[in-house]
């Protein structure tokens, strides 16, 4: 018997999307491609036209999931163009050692790009599609979760009111502060929670070498991202195509102790300028007045969010950093947005647009895996911050590394099961990276360790642990 349809056809369907960050220009090309009448909304000026950024390049770090999202909509290879590898982490020691460890296999890299400037991409393509209708300066302020419509403000020096916008579906695509995810607090049964980081965070900047051209207008290894690791604290540095690096700095907001660092402790320009000496001397020659800058911003804080359900009455959905903001430490926030968008047009097409299938499919299969990235991700600093300065550390990662040039069929370190294998859902890669860590800390027990690790046995043992545990968690299962 034919199946009735439950949805209108797409051409006859309107969606409006809320934020046009990364997430929300996707899913319009994404959408508007299947042949939805998208309205897209943003809060902000258009960036093309104006310079919203004040001329800051942010940059963050683009992995194999944001690129095979990037791919499905044929827009990856422009994006490289722009881009840098980053093959490897440049880990600067306190004392002024520099050590590296390659992020994957030879030919592996994470990428810098600039956000405004993907953004921008997206905009552009989502602008040439006939369907997509772009919407500057408009404020989101009222969502009607039953019916999708949606109403908007705008005030410039030209004009100031608000709009109504009906549509049969709306998407909340409007950032880590989402509005309409503030307002779907107020529907029954929504389940909200927030937790902050005990980190907060400040951009610096590392200048290009001025009359230089190519590579050597770099101040540091080019195709890396760099770090200094400093247990409680860290400054990464990400490298851009004018020859700059964009800095991070991440420091605990508060302390308990005077002694410890902390952006509240820190308020005069003698005792910024010691700490900067004291921890980053290599970086100081090269850093473009740190201390004013640290100075002069106000640290903006780190938070997570977890929201449950992501989808309101099959009306309204949470897609991006509305339905799962994220700290940076795995640089998967935007990967994973990206990912939501691939995944809910894959959805579209299996479920041949029928949305009261979609969207709880959608639910269902993207939450499980934003709570693992989103777990993963928070679990990641200490691995920054702390372990990639540690000797114990470094030699696991050597052996996993040769564990799996060995025997990839058994092993793939977490690290490249996160930022390497796009079909693998985090959910799988945070389940068997937690056994690889049983695995692994009986190898470290292993007495001398760090001599005979290159040693036959110790790959042997490897293999029959992997097999004893794997064969167990397979048994579990049944
Ligand atoms: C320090 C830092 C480093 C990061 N590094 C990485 C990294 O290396 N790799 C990575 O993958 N991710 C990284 N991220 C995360 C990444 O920036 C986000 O995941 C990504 O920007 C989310 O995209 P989005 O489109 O969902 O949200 P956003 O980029 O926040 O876009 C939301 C849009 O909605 C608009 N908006 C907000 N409210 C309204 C409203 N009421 N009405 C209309 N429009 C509205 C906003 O103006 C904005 O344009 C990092 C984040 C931080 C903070």
């Amino acid at each position: 018997m034919k199946k009735i349809p439950l949805s209108k056809p797409a051409r006859e369907t309107k969606i409006t999307i809320v934020g046009a960050g990364p997430v929300g220009a996707l899913l319009a090309v994404i959408l508007g491609r299947k042949g939805y009448n998208i309205n897209l909304l943003e809060s902000r000026s258009d960036s093309r036209q104006h310079d919203i950024y004040q001329g800051k390049s942010i940059n963050i770090a683009l992995s194999d999931r944001g690129w095979l999202a990037l791919e499905s909509v044929g827009i990856a290879e422009q994006v490289r163009q722009a881009a840098i590898p980053m093959k490897k982490r440049v880990i600067h020691t306190i004392d002024g050692t520099i050590t590296e460890q390659a992020y994957g296999k030879d030919d592996q890299a994470i990428w810098s790009v600039s956000r405004a400037g993907i953004n921008e991409q997206l905009l552009d393509l989502a602008e040439k599609e006939a369907s997509v209708e772009l919407h500057f300066e408009k404020r989101l302020t009222k969502v009607d979760f039953n019916t999708a419509a949606t109403s908007f403000s705008f005030d410039t020096p030209q004009s100031k009111g608000h709009i109504e916008v009906d549509a049969d579906y709306t998407f909340g695509a409007d950032g880590a502060f989402s509005k309409v995810r503030r307002l779907a607090q107020e529907t029954p049964r929504f389940s909200y929670s927030q937790s902050y980081m005990p980190h907060s965070y400040i951009e610096l900047s590392i200048p290009g070498n001025e009359n230089e051209t190519g590579d050597a207008r770099f101040k540091m290894e080019k195709e890396a991202l760099h770090i200094w690791p400093r247990k409680d604290f860290m400054l990464i540095a990400l490298p851009n195509p004018d020859g700059s690096f964009t800095c991070t700095l991440f420091l605990n907001y508060e302390s308990n102790n005077k002694a410890e660092h902390s952006f509240s402790n820190l308020k005069d320009r003698n005792s910024v300028a010691s700490f900067f000496n004291e921890n980053f001397a290599d970086a100081m020659p090269l850093l473009e007045n740190p201390v004013d800058d640290f100075m002069a911003k106000s640290a903006n804080p780190l938070f997570l969010v977890n929201v449950d359900p992501w989808v309101i009455n099959n009306t309204v959905a949470l897609i991006g950093d509305a339905a799962h903001a994220m700290v940076p430490f795995y640089g998967q926030g935007m990967n994973c947005g990206f990912e939501d968008c691939r995944e809910l047009g894959e959805l579209i097409d299996e479920y041949q647009g029928e949305w009261p299938e979609i969207f709880p499919a959608y639910q269902k299969q993207r939450k499980i895996n934003a709570d693992a990235i989103t777990e993963l991700a928070r679990r990641n600093f200490i691995e920054m911050s702390e372990l990639s300065a540690d000797s114990n550390f470094q030699l696991q990662k050597k052996i996993e590394a040769k564990f799996h040039q060995l025997h990839p069929e058994l092993w793939v370190p977490l690290y490249s099961m996160v930022t390497f294998c796009p079909y693998l859902p985090y959910s799988q890669a945070l389940k068997i990276g937690d056994q690889q860590k049983i695995i692994m800390a009986q190898i470290m027990q292993i007495p001398d360790i760090d001599k005979c690790w290159q040693d036959e046995f110790i790959y042997l043992k490897l293999q029959q642990l992997v097999q004893k545990h794997f064969k167990k968690e397979e048994n579990k299962n049944v």
